[in-house]
């Protein structure tokens, strides 16, 4: 069998059409442009790049992007100040302070400070509560992407065996969650997990979220299965060349060994261009959402969970 490759790039486009659509309308009917602040901390370069992303995809959605960005100096009280800022700031529907915050910063006391209606990276607790009573709440973006994809492909995921690689808190534990919400039967591996192999070659579904480059391998797929490799791993490519520097080139790979998982999968998410794009597209789809309901408004079907 060679699997279906489910397309995230294309999927992502028709999210984020679907946004600027209910975007277009919401200014036309109400008068009102769904804002979103970012908070970048630091000078990190993949965060950097994440952060120019983002503020050129909410622009194109036809929302307000604001970028604030601090130095790594920045003290907890002043970084506090911003964050009740935004959250009184009438203009701003969503607040998205970029991870990972510098050492000294307690990255949870600066999450749990957004007001929870902008929260749309979905990690403020009240957030988790809702999403772990089954409640309307902010849901985070890596997995609600990866959700929505699993929905287009399957239509209904009710009975199905989910098994989720990894248990952090903004991939794995939400991820979980969502599942089990839309009926699945759920099991969450992760470092202690005894005979991973045998626990994910249950599954119907299998989401990896590990961080390790090509851990799950096809050895370990049930026949047809769907596989959505959540991971993004840089990782030595010397059939690339050199960069100037001399430095060996690098390729982009999941936590899934592609290959020979898309020999066995029914289907598969590749890396680069699966869930990782999906990820922005939710983000817009949670700005528009949290934008929706701070006005009285029901927010679109579809794009929420
Ligand atoms: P974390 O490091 O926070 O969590 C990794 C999880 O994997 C942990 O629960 C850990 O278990 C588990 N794990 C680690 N090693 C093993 C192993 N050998 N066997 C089984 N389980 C293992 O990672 P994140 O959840 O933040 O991210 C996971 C991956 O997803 C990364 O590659 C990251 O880059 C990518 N990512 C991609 C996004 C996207 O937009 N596409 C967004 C967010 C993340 P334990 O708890 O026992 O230590």
């Amino acid at each position: 069998m060679t699997a279906q490759v489910i397309d995230g790039k294309a999927f992502s486009a028709r999210v984020r059409a679907e946004v600027a659509t209910h975007v277009a309308r919401l200014k036309e009917e109400h008068g009102i442009t769904p804002g979103l602040a970012v908070v970048l901390v630091g000078e990190d370069p993949a965060s950097q790049v994440y952060v120019r992303s983002k503020g050129k995809q909410t622009v194109e959605a036809g929302m307000n992007s604001y970028e604030h960005k601090r130095d790594a100096a920045i003290s907890h009280d002043e970084l506090l100040a911003l964050v009740e800022e935004l959250n009184t700031d009438p203009a701003v529907h969503g607040i998205l302070v970029q991870l990972p915050l510098p050492d000294h910063i307690d990255a949870d006391l600066v999450i749990n400070a957004i007001n929870p209606d902008k929260d749309v990276d979905g990690f403020h607790v009240s957030n988790v509560g809702l999403l772990g009573t089954g409640q309307k709440s902010m849901v985070p973006c890596t997995p609600l992407g990866c959700l929505m994809m699993l929905r287009d492909h399957h239509g209904s995921l009710s009975g199905l065996e989910a098994v989720v690689v990894g248990r952090s808190n903004i991939v794995g534990k939400p991820m979980a969650q969502l599942l089990l919400g839309d009926s699945c039967t759920v099991t969450v591996a992760h470092s202690r997990t005894r005979d991973i192999e045998a626990v994910v070659r249950r599954a119907d579904i299998v989401v990896a979220a590990v961080g390790r480059p090509e851990m799950v391998t096809g050895a370990w797929i049930k026949p047809g299965a769907t596989v959505i490799d959540v991971g993004i791993n840089r990782v030595p490519a010397p059939e690339k060349g050199t960069n100037d520097d001399g430095s060996v080139k690098t390729r982009l790979v999941g936590d899934c060994h592609y290959d020979s998982c898309a020999a066995v999968a029914g289907a598969i998410t590749p890396v680069p261009g699966g869930v990782g794009p999906m990820t922005i597209a939710c983000l817009l789809a949670n700005t528009l959402t949290a934008c929706c309901r701070a006005n009285g408004l029901e927010a679109p079907e579809g794009l929420t969970a």
